[in-house]
């Protein structure tokens, strides 16, 4: 056959992009030569429906090992009892943990999509919003910050099966405790979607969810630098509430549940090239070296939303615990619509996302923010030093957004500073 080179060639032009540009996109990362190589592998040929030892396809005897390595590792890493590594995605992840704690019609809590959650957390245009019944909590106008008290007094009212944490553009770190007391005043079950800080929270440099939380999903694919896909944790010594009862009133166990309803509950095969390299990533991560990476990422987001706060950009919630952080552009550029700002910011080879600000007062297509975020650039190399430099850039952009020279300059200027950087990981 001959060379697909109309794919081939974009895709040498993607990785061209991505090489000369600055990615600020907080859900993105560059993972490394052996995690592209085992999704690059022959594993990607195999059926496995099933569990390893349990399958319906013959032959599994090699990704049995592969899937159980990255199920051992994920449960170091996270210090689980119990891991699901199959999920095809965070969504899907998040999709399943539902279908198996919850009945269509069920209530449960969730970040409002418009203060920083995600849409798998009760959109109403996503299954989570319309099999179940979602009831948003907020953050506080004046902190930025989750409304705990707001969650509680919502908790009371509503009488959840479910609460959920996590949110995807949210920098402060959570009070899972508190969490967890207001789950056990209402008999909720409590989740946390770790998707962002995982990998922060893997090396022990934000409070851990497995300490409260009953169930944990997660991507793998963002400051936790693995292959794009999604995992269900289950952590060690809760003793109720375990037994869950299934559609025939059979009491089982939690792990049997989430398994369940990831196979065959709603996915089929599983993507066994991208469970090995799941396993590679989660190895890395327990590695000494990604400690050092998840420290800069974190100094490197503090360095860059200071530099932020200095230029006069109003910063949400006023800084970051985290690996993201999220710019208000109404207080330095009213007239400036998030969507403007990241097509002009494209321009210049610097990817950012534009995003609704809590309280935002345009529409999600246009917003008034921008999230920012350092786990790609910090994997290429950039410290501290370079984050004055790097907003300092947005700012010459975004004080100019049809100044084409202005534009071409700083464009200059990025790819100068990353064309040498090499693009793996390690
Ligand atoms: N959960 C959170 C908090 C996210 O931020 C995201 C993606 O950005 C997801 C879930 C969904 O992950 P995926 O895109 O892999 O479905």
């Amino acid at each position: 056959m001959k060379r697909d080179t109309q794919i081939f060639d974009l895709i040498d032009k993607e990785c061209h992009r991505q090489k000369e540009g600055l990615e600020l996109i907080a859900s993105e990362n560059f993972v490394s030569e052996q995690v592209m190589q085992a999704m690059g592998s022959c594993l990607t040929n195999k059926y496995a429906e099933g569990y390893p030892g349990a399958r319906y396809y013959g032959g599994c005897q090699i990704v049995d090992q592969t899937e159980q390595l990255a199920i051992d590792r994920a449960c170091q890493l996270f210090g689980a009892e119990f891991a699901n590594v199959q999920p095809h995605s965070g969504a899907q992840a998040n999709a399943a943990v539902f279908f198996a704690c919850m009945k269509p019609g069920d209530t449960f809590l969730g970040l409002d999509l418009a203060h920083g959650g995600h849409l798998s957390h009760g959109s109403p245009v996503n299954l989570s919003g319309i099999n179940y019944h979602p009831v948003a909590y907020h953050v506080k106008e004046e902190t930025g910050m989750v409304d705990y008290d707001e969650m509680e007094q919502l908790a009371l009212e509503h009488k959840p099966k479910l609460i959920v944490s996590g949110a995807s553009a949210y920098s402060r770190d959570w009070d899972y405790k508190r969490m967890r007391e207001i789950a056990d005043k209402v008999g909720a079950l409590l989740m946390c979607d770790m998707s962002h800080p995982a990998g922060l929270i893997a090396k022990g440099l934000l409070n851990n969810p497995m300490e409260y939380c009953h169930i944990v999903t997660t991507t793998t694919h963002k400051t936790l630098r693995g292959p794009r896909g999604g995992m269900i944790l289950l952590p060690k010594d809760f003793p109720n509430p375990w037994g869950l009862k299934t559609p025939k009133g059979e009491i089982k166990m939690m792990s049997q549940v989430i398994n369940f309803a990831v196979f065959p509950g709603q996915q089929g095969g599983p993507l066994e090239h991208v469970i090995a390299a799941k396993a590679v990533a989660f190895g890395e991560a327990l590695s000494d070296e990604y400690t050092e990476y998840a420290k800069q990422m974190l100094a490197n987001a503090k360095a860059m939303a200071k530099a932020f706060v200095e230029k006069g950009y109003k910063v949400v919630s006023g800084g970051t615990d985290n690996h993201s952080m999220l710019i208000d552009l109404r207080t330095k550029f009213p007239e400036l619509t998030g969507k403007k700002a990241e097509n002009t910011l494209v321009k210049a080879d610097i990817t950012i996302n534009k995003n609704m600000v809590p309280f935002d007062t345009r529409t999600p297509f246009s917003t008034s923010g921008l999230r920012v975020g350092t786990p790609a650039i910090t994997t290429r190399g950039l410290k501290e030093e370079h984050m004055p430099i790097i907003v300092d850039m947005i700012d010459r952009v975004l004080s100019a957004p049809d100044d084409e020279t202005v534009i071409a300059q700083v464009k200059k200027e990025v790819n100068a500073m990353m064309s040498d950087r090499p693009m793996f990981a390690w």
